[in-house]
């Protein structure tokens, strides 16, 4: 998110280093989802032509039974009029950074320096100061954290991360296999509901990702070998060769947002303020939301174009989005294709299948998944600062 927000803050005059700890760009295979609203909001950028050629542009998204087959299919194409981008964009985080790292390389007012890891911050009243781990340090007239979950920027501020974590952690494994050859009506987003065991199936460009929970019985290494990525590809779809493994990770699922996204002349955005469970695929969404509009608040405070307590409104914002939309909205996915109760199940299938059926309730929950409606929510902060170039998914009055 530190580039996004390094764009945005140079697009608004204000010169711009990034300090990234590792050597290059890391290329980590995690989110791949953009929502319209997302894509939206880096238009202004000119970036999102490029990432749509470099990604997977999916129209719709499904949850089904995995006994059944489809039971509700969700059609963005119902929101065509509030947004230029009526689709899911399946594209990696590390192209975005990509994209935006070779125009920083042609922009004066962005300087990008790898293999500096931040150890701490800290601020007076007239500048912030970055400590490096080398025991170097710079200053500046303000810090954008956006240095992940582990933040130490966010740990220098004194600001808690408080949460919870679920009991299960997701696995994910990547395979060339196309799946869709082989399961009827699949979606290139599909959550799949199972008594056993379920899943998502995503895919991108290159490949089919596929997210199981791993239970407590299950070690870390026993859930990455080769004979349980196995296993669980074959419950997908059997077949008798041996899939082709592309990539597999492991990780501990939370829900955690920061007391504070703003104090004084820091603000924090993306996981170093929130992280969350990514089912709906929001993490990175959430993050983007908040690089622009943190962003474009603190390069208007700088010029002094917003107050500081507007800033801290902007700031709000996003705090209050990351805990009763974000939160709300992936807790509740996780719920309803985990529950406990074959009943409980049940309900939460039969539930979606009626959404999907009224046009209406689908068109609010296509509004609600695809963060159109969280959009919505910030249109008045983002006008405030220098008028937001025509074009920005309105509301429908
Ligand atoms: C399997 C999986 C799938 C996901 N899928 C989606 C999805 O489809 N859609 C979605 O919206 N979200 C998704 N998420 C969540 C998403 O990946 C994160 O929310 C997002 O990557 C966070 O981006 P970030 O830039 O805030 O943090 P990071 O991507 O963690 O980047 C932080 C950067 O800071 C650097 N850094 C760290 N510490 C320091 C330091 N001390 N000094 C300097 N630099 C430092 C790191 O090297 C890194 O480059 C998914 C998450 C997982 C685990």
């Amino acid at each position: 998110m530190g580039c996004v927000a390094a764009a945005v803050l140079a697009d608004l005059d204000i010169r711009v280093t990034i300090f990234e700890a590792a050597p290059q760009l890391p290329l980590e295979l995690r989110a791949s989802t953009f929502h319209p609203a997302t894509l939206e909001l880096l238009t202004p950028l000119g970036v999102v032509p490029e990432m749509i050629e470099r990604g997977l542009v999916a129209e719709r998204f499904a949850y089904r039974d995995r006994r059944h087959g489809l039971v509700a299919e969700f059609d963005l194409g119902s929101v065509g009029d509030v947004t230029r981008y009526p689709f899911r964009l399946q594209c990696e985080q590390f192209k975005l950074c990509q994209i935006l790292l070779d125009r920083f390389a042609a922009n004066e007012a962005v300087e990008v320096r790898f293999s500096m890891p931040v150890a701490r911050v800290d601020q007076n009243d007239h500048r912030a100061t970055v400590h490096f781990t080398s025991g170097e340090s710079e200053s500046f007239d303000a810090i954008v954290g956006a240095d992940g979950a582990g933040s130490n920027v966010r740990k220098a501020l004194d600001l808690t991360f408080e949460g919870m974590t679920y009991a299960d952690r997701y696995v994910v494994v990547s395979t060339p296999f196309d799946m869709a050859v082989h399961l009827d009506d699949l979606s290139y987003v599909n959550y799949i509901s199972d008594p056993d065991e379920w899943l998502v199936l995503l895919r991108t460009v290159d490949l089919w990702r596929a997210l199981f929970p791993v239970g407590d019985d299950e070690s870390d290494e026993q859930a990455l070998s080769d004979e349980s990525a196995e296993r669980r590809l074959q419950s997908v779809v059997s077949r008798p060769e041996r899939y082709e493994i592309a990539h597999r990770t492991i990780y501990q699922v939370h829900q955690r947002v920061a007391n504070e996204f703003r104090v004084d002349r820091a603000v924090i955005v993306g996981d170093a303020a929130h992280i969350n469970n990514p089912l709906g695929g929001m993490g990175m969404n959430g993050g983007v939301h908040d690089a622009v509009l943190l962003g474009r608040g603190l390069a208007g405070h700088l010029n002094g174009q917003i107050t500081s307590q507007q800033l801290d409104h902007f700031a709000t914002i996003r705090r209050d989005l990351a805990i009763d939309y974000v939160r709300r909205h992936t807790h509740a996915n996780a719920v309803s294709l985990a529950a406990p109760s074959g009943e409980a199940r049940q309900a939460a299938l039969a539930n979606m299948a009626v959404t999907a059926r009224e046009p209406d309730e689908a068109r609010q929950y296509v509004l609600q998944a695809s963060m159109i409606k969280a959009l919505w929510s910030m249109e008045a902060e983002l006008d405030s600062v220098h008028a937001w170039p025509d074009g920005l998914a309105r509301p429908l009055s």
